[in-house]
């Protein structure tokens, strides 16, 4: 079959690298797509926000099934367009997409369904927000409502950082003028992804992300400097609590609002002494973790992302290799604030590229024949083993193969599960 894949960042490297290992794909196109992608699969220019021009492409092209990697095109209803043209597609209707894009209507539906997550105040007025918050303990969760690219979520320890965070909001700084106020949850997060036909929900992967750009988990927020997979905090019973506590009610509550889930659903979880409370849903892959997930699972992810599309998830079975993966992001010096583009990235020819070593691309450009950076985060480098240790040696042995004099990167990912 002819597939589709949209978005150029890592994610949809590693998404791409994994389908095209399925016999069942004969022709695979991303669209932007980057220059590591341009290895395995056919780069095309299209505007992946316009749904009209996205069905355009894939009749002109005769395409098959259609897979969505970020938010945007979700949100902005690239799903619905396809599928009201009769095209197979892996992603959620706009409408699903507000479990990601609307902080607020999530906490609406845990409230209707009891799914345990952080108290909170949701409001439009500034001066109601900033009363209830002069009621809440501190550290206190602030966050606009709406897509901002992580950035718009303040973790604030004292009251005028609080203050600062709601100000930006009420002036506008992150678009709509409303946040959602929420206590802050102690313990060690983790990410748990499932799969989701409307009805069904089939777990497919548990990571862990390092979202901050310094070592020990110091520093600014970043897009993520590493993840590892699985996460040894998702122990057995955690996974159960969360599908029957939290997953399955708000599934089973956005189908019997006419609005059901299909897709990857990224459950963003704090746990504290094996409970977990939900701090956010994503409707789609995370980056970097979705790179440790497309290692693991390989080619059958094609199978499982088409079951999913067609409604066949309750027949659909994962084949675990009971193995481990640990990506490290490279990212351009001065990441996450201003960084260089257009600086040379030499050694990656000489690296192996199999089922346990893989550099993902985020953004690289071609000049004049040869690598150059070409955003913040630029490579995903990727390893597997049969034990964590085993593929953090992996993918730091990729790492320090790598020239590249004006990149960085943490050389601690994984150490709360190897080093803590
Ligand atoms: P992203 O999608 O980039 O993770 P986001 O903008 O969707 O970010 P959240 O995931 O809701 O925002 O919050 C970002 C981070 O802030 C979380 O990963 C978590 O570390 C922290 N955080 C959010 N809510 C809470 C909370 N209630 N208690 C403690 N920490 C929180």
């Amino acid at each position: 079959m002819n597939i589709l894949i949209l978005g150029s960042g890592g994610r949809e490297h590693a998404l791409a690298w994994a389908v095209q290992q399925n016999p069942k794909c004969d022709r695979l196109i991303v669209a932007p797509g980057n220059a590591g992608i341009a290895d395995i699969a056919e780069c095309a220019a299209l505007d992946i926000l316009d749904g009209a021009a996205v069905t355009a492409f894939v009749d002109e092209e005769s395409i098959d099934f259609v897979i969505i990697g970020p938010e945007a095109p979700l949100a902005a209803g690239v799903s619905d367009a396809l599928i009201a043209s009769g095209i197979s597609v892996f992603g959620p209707s706009a409408a699903a997409a507000r479990l990601e894009a609307s902080k607020a209507f999530t906490k609406e539906i845990c409230d209707a369904v009891g799914a345990p997550t952080a108290d909170y105040g949701r409001f439009d007025d500034h001066e109601a927000a900033r009363a209830y918050l002069a009621e809440r303990p501190l550290p206190i969760v602030i966050k606009a409502d709406g897509l901002a690219a992580g950035k718009g979520v303040t973790v604030a320890t004292t009251t005028p950082e609080a203050e600062g965070a709601l100000t930006d909001i009420f002036t506008g700084l992150h678009g709509k003028a409303e946040v959602v106020i929420e206590d802050f949850l102690r313990g060690e997060e983790a990410s748990f992804f499932c799969l989701v036909d409307g009805e069904d929900v089939l777990p497919i992967g548990t990571a862990q992300d390092h979202k901050r750009v310094g070592e020990g988990d110091t520093g600014p927020n970043t897009g993520g400097m590493g993840a590892y997979s699985p996460a040894p905090v998702m122990t057995a019973e955690v996974e159960r609590r969360a599908l029957e506590q939290i997953v399955r009610p708000t599934m089973t509550e956005m189908a019997r609002r006419g609005t059901p889930m299909r897709g990857v659903l990224f459950v963003g979880l704090m746990i504290e002494d094996g409970v977990p409370s939900l701090v956010e849903y994503n409707v789609r892959f995370g980056d970097p973790e979705c790179q440790c997930l497309m290692m693991r699972l390989g080619g059958q992810v094609l199978d499982l992302m088409l079951a999913c599309a067609e409604g066949r998830l309750h027949e659909a079975v994962v084949h675990w290799a009971n193995d481990h993966a640990l990506c490290v992001v490279m990212a351009a010096t001065g990441y996450p604030g201003a960084y260089a583009k257009g600086t040379g990235i030499d050694g990656l020819d000489a690296l192996p590229r199999d089922s346990r070593n893989m550099v993902f691309h985020a953004g690289t450009a071609m000049r004049d024949g040869h690598l150059v950076a070409n955003g913040g985060r630029v490579l995903g480098v990727t390893a597997r083993g049969d034990d964590l240790g085993e593929a953090r040696e992996r993918a730091y042995a990729m790492v320090d193969a790598i020239i590249w004099n004006d990149g960085f990167c943490r050389r601690d990912i994984g150490w709360r599960a190897l080093d803590a």
